[in-house]
C-alpha cells in the first residue's frame, strides 16, 4: 500500500479520503510513488479560517521571532536533505545533484528572508501641518494563499511562505498535483517545530477545484502564484471578483543573443547548460538563440556537440547523468508535437528530434534546430522541453528588435566582449532579467519579474518582500 498523505490545517493532519486522493507517479519509471488527499470545500474554508485566526497574533509577534521559526524550518531540511532531495527526483525527475542544490537553496533562501526581521523600514515624512508626523508604515497583508508549479516544487514553498510569514501574514500552500509529496513531507518537518498552528497550512488537489476555491475566496489578500501563462489568467479573473491582489510569476520564451564578438566556447556551454537544466523545464531558461552571422556556424557546431554530449535517463537509477525525463505524457507529446511544427515551418532538425528509444520515462533526445525565423511556432511558444531553436541574424538591432517582439518578457541574455554592445542590449531589451556572458539564473537577493505575459509582480530580494506588504499612513498630530 502507497502512503495516503493528510492536509496540514491548523497545525494537524486531518484524515485524507481514499476515494479522492491523487495517484503521484515517478516520471523516470511510471510507478506509483504515493497519493496525496484533494481537500474537500469545507478543508479548504477550514484552512483559509485557520490562517484568519492565526495572523493577528502572528503579526504581532516580533519579526525577530517570527525569523527564528523560519531559521528553524530550514535547519530541518537540512537535516533531512538527502531523503527530500531523493524526494524531489523521484516525483519530478530532476537529477539528484540539481534536488540536493534545490533543497539547499531552500534552506538558504528561508534564512535569507530571516535575515530582513531587522530591515523592514517604514518611513517617517514632513507634514505640512504644524505639529504633526506622517508615518508611513509597512503592514502584512493578512492571509495570503501560494499556489506552486511543478517544476521546482520545493523551492516555490520557501519562495511564497518565507516572505509571507517574515512580514506577518499567515498563508495557505497548494502544491502541483504532479509533484506534491515533496511539500507534504515539508509540512511534516514544519509540524515538527513549534510554528504556532494555522500559521502555515497545506492543502492538496487539482487546481480547477481546490487551487479555484482558494482563489476565489473572499478572505484572501494575496494569491502568489507560479505557473503557466493561462493559469495565471484564470486566477487574476477569479481575484477581480473580490479585488484580491495577485503575485503572478508566469511562463518565458528567453532569448540569448550570441554576437561575433562573444567567447564562443563560453556562449556555447552557458547556452546549453540553460537548455538542459531541469531537461530544458525552467521559466528562465534559454528558448530561443539569435547567432550572429559570421559565426553562426562555428558556434552552431560548439552547441551541437554540447548538446550531443548530454546525457540523461532515470536519475535514480543511474550516475552522472545531465538531465531526467520531462514531467510527464502531457510534456513529452507537446515538445515532440513542436519539434514536428518546426521541421513542417522549414527549420532542420541537425540534431535528436524524437521521443527518446526507452523502456520508460518519458524522455526526449537534446535537439538542437536550425534555419529557424520569427514567424515559426518554435521561436514564439514556450517549449519547456530539451530542445534549442536557432536563427541566424545580421547584428544587435536585429537581434533586440527579435527578442522584443514576444508575448513573454522574463529573462533574456547576451553574449559579446564588446562593453558597447552590453549596454545597449541592457538598455533596450526589454525583459526583466538580463544575464551578460553566463548562464541564466536568478539569485536569491535579486528580482525576479516578468515582463508582458510573463508575470505581474515579482519574487526575491527586498522588492519581492515587500509584495507582501502593503502601506499603512499615520497621520499623528502631538505638540
Ligand atoms: P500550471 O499553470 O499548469 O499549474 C500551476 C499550479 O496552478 C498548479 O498547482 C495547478 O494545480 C494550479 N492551477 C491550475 N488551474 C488552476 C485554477 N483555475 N485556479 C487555481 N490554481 C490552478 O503550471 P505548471 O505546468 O505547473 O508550471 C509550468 C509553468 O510555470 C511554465 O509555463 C513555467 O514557465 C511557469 N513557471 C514560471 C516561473 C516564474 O518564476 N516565472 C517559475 C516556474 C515555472
Amino acid at each position: 500500500m502507497s502512503t495516503l498523505y493528510q492536509n496540514f490545517i491548523d497545525g494537524r493532519f486531518t484524515p485524507a479520503d481514499p476515494g479522492t486522493a491523487i495517484d503521484v507517479h515517478n516520471p523516470a519509471t511510471h510507478a506509483l510513488l504515493a497519493r496525496i488527499p484533494t481537500a474537500t470545500p469545507g478543508e479548504v474554508e477550514e484552512a483559509i479560517a485557520a490562517a484568519r485566526r492565526a495572523q493577528p497574533a502572528w503579526e504581532r509577534t516580533p519579526a525577530i521571532q517570527r525569523a527564528a521559526h523560519l531559521r528553524a524550518i530550514a535547519g530541518k531540511l537540512r537535516q533531512h536533505k538527502e531523503r527530500l532531495a531523493e524526494i524531489i527526483t523521484r516525483e519530478q525527475g530532476k537529477i539528484l545533484g540539481l534536488a540536493r542544490v534545490e533543497v539547499d537553496f531552500t534552506a538558504d533562501y528561508m534564512d535569507y528572508m530571516a535575515e530582513w526581521a531587522r530591515r523592514i523600514e517604514g518611513e517617517v515624512l514632513q507634514s505640512d501641518r504644524p505639529g504633526e508626523t506622517i508615518f508611513l508604515q509597512r503592514k502584512p497583508i493578512g492571509v495570503t494563499v501560494g499556489i506552486l508549479p511543478w517544476n521546482f516544487p520545493f523551492f516555490l514553498i520557501a519562495r511564497k511562505m518565507a516572505p509571507a510569514l517574515i512580514t506577518g501574514n499567515t498563508i495557505v500552500v497548494k502544491p502541483s498535483e504532479e509533484t506534491p509529496i515533496n511539500a507534504f513531507e515539508f509540512a511534516r518537518l514544519v509540524a515538527e517545530t513549534d510554528l504556532p498552528a494555522g500559521v502555515f497550512n497545506l492543502v492538496g488537489g487539482r487546481g480547477a477545484d481546490v487551487g479555484a476555491s482558494l482563489c476565489s475566496h473572499p478572505d484572501v489578500g494575496l494569491i502568489s502564484f507560479t505557473g503557466s501563462v493561462q493559469t495565471g489568467s484564470t486566477i487574476m479573473q477569479a481575484a477581480g471578483r473580490n479585488l484580491t491582489r495577485v503575485n503572478l510569476e508566469l511562463g518565458g520564451k528567453a532569448p540569448a543573443i550570441v554576437l561575433a564578438s562573444a567567447d564562443l566556447d563560453l556562449a556555447a556551454k552557458a547556452v546549453v547548460d540553460s537548455r538542459v537544466i531541469n531537461t530544458g523545464q525552467v521559466c528562465n531558461c534559454a528558448e530561443r538563440v539569435y547567432v550572429e552571422r559570421a559565426v553562426a556556424d562555428e558556434f552552431t557546431a560548439k552547441v551541437r556537440a554540447l548538446m550531443a554530449a548530454t546525457r540523461y535517463g532515470d536519475p535514480m537509477a543511474e550516475a552522472d547523468l545531465h538531465m531526467g525525463p520531462l514531467v510527464n505524457q502531457i510534456g513529452l507529446d507537446k515538445v515532440a508535437a513542436m519539434v514536428n511544427r518546426a521541421r513542417e515551418q522549414g527549420g532542420e532538425v541537425i540534431l535528436g528530434g524524437r521521443k527518446a528509444d526507452r523502456p520508460s520515462g518519458y524522455h526526449y533526445e537534446p535537439t538542437l534546430i536550425t534555419g529557424c525565423n520569427a514567424d515559426m511556432e518554435i521561436m514564439r511558444k514556450e517549449i519547456f522541453g530539451p530542445v534549442l531553436p536557432i536563427q541566424v541574424v545580421d547584428g544587435l538591432d536585429e537581434a533586440i528588435a527579435l527578442s522584443n517582439d514576444s508575448d513573454y518578457g522574463l529573462t533574456s541574455s547576451i553574449f559579446t566582449r564588446d562593453i558597447n554592445a552590453a549596454m545597449k542590449a541592457c538598455r533596450e531589451l526589454r525583459f526583466g532579467e538580463t544575464y551578460v556572458n553566463r548562464e541564466h539564473f536568478e539569485a536569491m537577493q535579486g528580482f525576479h519579474a516578468g515582463r508582458r505575459k510573463s508575470g505581474i509582480g515579482g519574487a526575491d530580494g527586498k522588492h519581492g518582500l515587500y509584495e507582501y506588504t502593503e502601506t499603512h499612513v499615520v497621520y499623528m498630530q502631538h505638540g
